[in-house]
């Protein structure tokens, strides 16, 4: 089979190419003839139009799966697998660090529906994980690196769980992206990612993907048409633009960001770095098994005689916003952004303190990049 960069060029664009055009043109229209009444309705919320169905090809070739289903953002994608996988009565069970969004979703939405959780802490041993089951439990979700202290929890272990107990797997793959690991072949049901980051790659969009099963695409396709979540042909166009660059593009934010994290575990300004690619990283080895890169990601914490206002001011190349995955570095505090409504003490417990930053490497020229944050330390 062709590797990853090759498919994501040539996987799932139509044959032949439509007109000749070389690049897949945006079909603009919200309906299509139907003229034969044995015809599939093609209709844009029906995710079915070209653009649409060539963005399913590649994204299931991407993640390994059998199909792949394209929202209007990854909570579109989160929500809609949920709202479909799980009924009234049922119980999910998640590792306790989740992205803000999912959290909200299991603890304000999905009870209104009667679907119920317990969440286990990351770092239990699996053997504890059944403690956390009711007998109503169905689902297992999980995240393949966690937001800020990126740690890659025991996968294989969770797979190995939930075919014991009977369990629908859930993961959300957005900050590890497919290039740098693919949870289907690990086992996985179902692989959950927000477009809007990696696979965007360029910060100007928002999307996101389900894949899976035939099965379970085609049911929870049918949850996603009735919430009407449904990426516009003109997003589906850049984000299919990006794909076929996010072999190259990963690769090069792996190399950066592992040539920052060890630049800065060397800087006396730093207290601590959270990168899963430094030996240091409780996580390290699971990550160098299962993954083929580290990821963009780095989190560290400023030593106590580093001035973190000077720090911030001292950057001239990464930007100072949230999200993730973009060609700019993007750099915050995540005490103010994601963990602003994460209880205090939960907070600090973590060491995600005023201190504590999270930096996603985007596609500066890595020396240019790692001098412009060492020497920003260096005058804090
Ligand atoms: C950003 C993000 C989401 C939500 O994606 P949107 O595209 O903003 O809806 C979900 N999970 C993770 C891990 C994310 O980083």
């Amino acid at each position: 089979m062709p590797t990853l960069d090759t498919r994501a060029i040539h996987d799932g664009e139509p044959s032949p190419r439509v007109e000749g055009a070389v690049s897949l043109p945006i079909f603009q229209t919200a309906t299509y003839t139907h003229e034969d009444p044995s015809e599939e309705v093609r209709y844009i919320r029906y995710n079915n139009t070209p653009n649409h169905e060539a963005l399913h090809g590649k994204l299931a070739s991407l993640a390994s799966t059998d199909d792949a289903l394209v929202t209007a953002s990854g909570m579109a994608a989160i929500s809609s697998a949920m709202l479909s996988l799980l009924d009234a009565g049922d119980h999910l069970v998640a590792p306790q660090s989740l992205y803000g969004g999912t959290l909200d979703l299991f603890d304000d939405l999905l009870p209104r529906f009667d679907v119920g959780h317990t969440f286990f802490p990351e770092d239990d041993a699996p053997s504890t994980w059944s403690r956390a089951l009711t007998d109503s439990t169905t689902v297992l979700y999980a995240e393949s690196i966690t937001n800020p202290l990126l740690e890659v929890p025991d996968l294989e272990a969770m797979v190995d769980f939930a075919e014991t107990h009977d369990l629908i797997t859930v993961i959300d793959n957005t900050f590890a992206s497919p290039a740098n690991l693919r949870p289907a072949e690990l086992g996985f049901d179902v692989v959950l990612h927000s477009g809007t980051k990696y696979l965007a790659g360029h910060s100007d969009l928002a999307a996101g993907v389900v894949a899976g099963s035939s099965d379970l695409l085609e049911q929870i396709g049918h949850t996603h048409k009735l919430l009407g979540g449904m990426l516009d042909p003109h997003a589906c166009f850049l984000l299919h633009r990006s794909l076929k660059t996010l072999g190259v593009r990963v690769r090069q934010q792996n190399e950066t960001a592992h040539a920052l994290a060890d630049a800065l575990d060397a800087h006396p300004a730093i207290a601590q770095v959270r990168y899963p690619g430094l030996s240091s990283h409780p996580d390290h080895s699971r990550a160098e098994a299962l993954m083929n890169g580290f990821g963009g990601m780095v989190s560290f914490t400023l030593a106590s005689d580093t001035n973190v206002d000077a720090f911030f001011d001292g950057l001239t190349l990464p930007i100072r916003a949230p999200s993730l995955g973009g060609v700019e570095s993007l750099i915050t505090q995540p005490i103010h952004t994601s963990h602003a409504s994460v209880d205090p003490a939960v907070r600090d417990a973590m060491g995600i303190t005023e201190r504590f930053v999270r930096i996603s490497v985007g596609l500066e020229d890595t020396e240019d990049l790692v001098e412009d944050v060492t020497s920003a330390l260096q005058d804090a």
